[in-house]
């Protein structure tokens, strides 16, 4: 049997575009979901999908064995940050102690690479922007805590057992497969880019535009909005390195370059044509100003050159997509 990459959430939004995209490169995959928030549809033909839970090591030594696993990109996870203050301990284990089972799971059976999804929110809200991957973490929520334990566990790991990782650091992951393949299909989603599309269909009331006042040129926050088919790519990238026998890499995804909400909102508007439905909001409690990625390294040590690094284009297919749900 040919090896194969064991991609646990490849049901979800970013995991379904990383399996289209080894299943594009012709690199073969496994996933493992519990459906939770993920879909079926979203998983490509070629790939077995297991239904069932990270947190089990039964499970995961059984596909583990089955498929010859070599390798594992970790995209299971809870991702809201406002539920993970009302629910810690869930973040924690759902995150951080079946990471942990994973981790552990790779130990025993001799899987030495493992592409681990995790969050510009281990750097809390920094004072200065671009934020290079030297920036102190200090994550200010129990979302961002959850990611920073499980990073460390993989730098322990790696230097007690050999267990190799590229640990990547997700700014603000949006769009759609440009083929349509798959999406952001979560509709209580809450991420800027999905909601301002939503609206503009008129499945949502009016987006809230959260904070005017802030000390940026036009008021609104600034992030730094990457297309998901580039995330993807990155992925393909970390896997290939990690099996020819790269060092483990800790990496910032992002382009390096930031976009306010109302630049956001406006962008909407030239792609579609339309208006946007938005009212003015205060601050939502715990948004940083600006997160730009300070983004050289994944450039220097993967090769990534991203494809999609325009916002009108992550706008676009965003639509795209969401014109296609029913
Ligand atoms: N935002 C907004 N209205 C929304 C959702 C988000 O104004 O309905 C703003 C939010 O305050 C932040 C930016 O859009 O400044 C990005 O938020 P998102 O939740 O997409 O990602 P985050 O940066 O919080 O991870």
């Amino acid at each position: 049997t040919p090896h194969r990459v064991l991609v646990t959430g490849g049901a979800g939004y970013i995991g379904s575009h990383v399996l289209h995209a080894l299943a594009d490169a012709g690199i073969p995959a496994v996933t493992i979901d519990n459906l939770s928030t993920g879909r079926r549809a979203a998983v490509p033909a070629s790939v077995p999908l297991v239904e069932g839970d990270v947190g089990s090591a039964e499970l995961l030594e059984r596909v583990i064995r089955d498929h010859a696993v070599d390798a594992v990109m970790h995209f299971a996870g809870s991702i809201v940050v406002p539920e993970s203050v009302e629910k810690p301990l869930a973040y924690y284990r759902n995150n951080t102690v079946n990471s942990l089972t994973l981790m552990d799971a790779c130990v025993r059976l001799g899987v030495g690479n493992i592409v681990f999804s995790s969050t510009a929110a281990v750097y809390g809200a920094p004072d200065r922007v671009p934020i290079d991957e030297a920036t102190p973490t200090a994550p200010i929520n129990p979302y961002g805590t959850s990611k920073l334990m499980t990073e460390q566990m993989l730098r322990d790991a790696g230097a007690a057992h050999g267990l190799r990782s590229v640990i990547l650091r997700y700014f603000n992951v949006a769009g759609a497969d440009a083929a349509g393949r798959t999406g952001q299909a979560t509709p209580t989603a809450t991420h800027l880019i999905k909601v301002a599309c939503q609206a503009l269909l008129g499945r949502r009331p009016a987006l809230s535009i959260f904070g005017t006042d802030y000390d940026t040129p036009d008021g609104t926050c600034i992030r730094d909005y990457i297309h998901v088919s580039d995330l993807a790519d990155a992925h393909v990238l970390a896997l290939l390195h990690l099996r020819r026998g790269g060092e483990s890499l800790t990496l910032n995804c992002g382009y390096g370059r930031g976009a306010s909400v109302h630049e956001v909102v406006r962008t909407l508007e030239e792609v579609s044509g339309e208006k946007v439905p938005a009212t003015l909001a205060p601050r939502r409690p715990g948004d940083p100003p600006q997160l730009v990625a300070k983004a050289d390294r994944i450039r220097e040590r993967l090769g990534w050159v991203p494809k999609h690094d325009r916002l009108d284009g992550i706008v676009r297919d965003a639509l795209a997509w969401e014109r296609s749900l029913t």
